[in-house]
């Protein structure tokens, strides 16, 4: 069975990492879904932000980074995929991700949202949180591996 984990990654963080670890003991392949949508504006470009996923995937044969733009349902019918991995980490992200998970199945009946809950010791981190942090010099080791914490201070010299 395989899942497409969707999401901006902008960068991976430490909580992606953990919700895909825990989707592999569930299903046999993960496919990291990279949204494509410049209206976000990410710090990173879509290229940059698969590199990051494969290189700390790199070991890890059950994962593929793949991109998209649009919709996640033609996505996932491209793929021939029928369930979704996301992240919840506190109450705040329900909302949201209810809304989806039934918009998403009103446009493809078949397609099921599995919601996987992150380490507490994740529960509160973002990548948005990161990026903050790591502009103003703070620490990020916790928060994302190695070779994420030195792409975003390469990133962040070359602002
Ligand atoms: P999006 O723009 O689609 O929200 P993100 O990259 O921010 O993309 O998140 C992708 C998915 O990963 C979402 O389901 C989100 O809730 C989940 N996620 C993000 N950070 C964490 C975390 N620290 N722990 C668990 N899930 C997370």
């Amino acid at each position: 069975m395989q899942a497409i984990y969707p999401g901006s990654f902008d960068p991976i963080t430490n909580g992606h990492i953990d919700v895909v670890r825990r989707a592999l003991s569930i299903v046999d392949h993960v496919v990291i879904g990279v949204i494509y949508n410049p209206s976000k504006h990410p710090m990173f470009s879509l290229e940059e932000r698969m590199t990051m996923i494969r290189d700390v995937f790199a070991d890890e044969s059950r994962v593929t980074v793949d991109s998209f733009t649009g919709l996640l349902v033609d996505f996932a019918k491209l793929k021939g995929i029928a369930t979704i991995i996301r992240g919840l980490r506190a109450v705040s992200d329900f909302d949201y991700e209810f809304q989806m998970a039934i918009t998403n199945r009103r446009l493809k009946p078949d397609l099921d949202t599995m919601f996987l809950m992150t380490d507490i010791d994740y529960s509160y981190l973002s990548s948005s949180l990161v990026k903050q942090v790591a502009r103003f010099h703070g620490d990020i080791s916790m928060f994302v591996p190695p070779i994420i914490n030195s792409r975003l201070k390469e990133k962040l010299n070359n602002e």
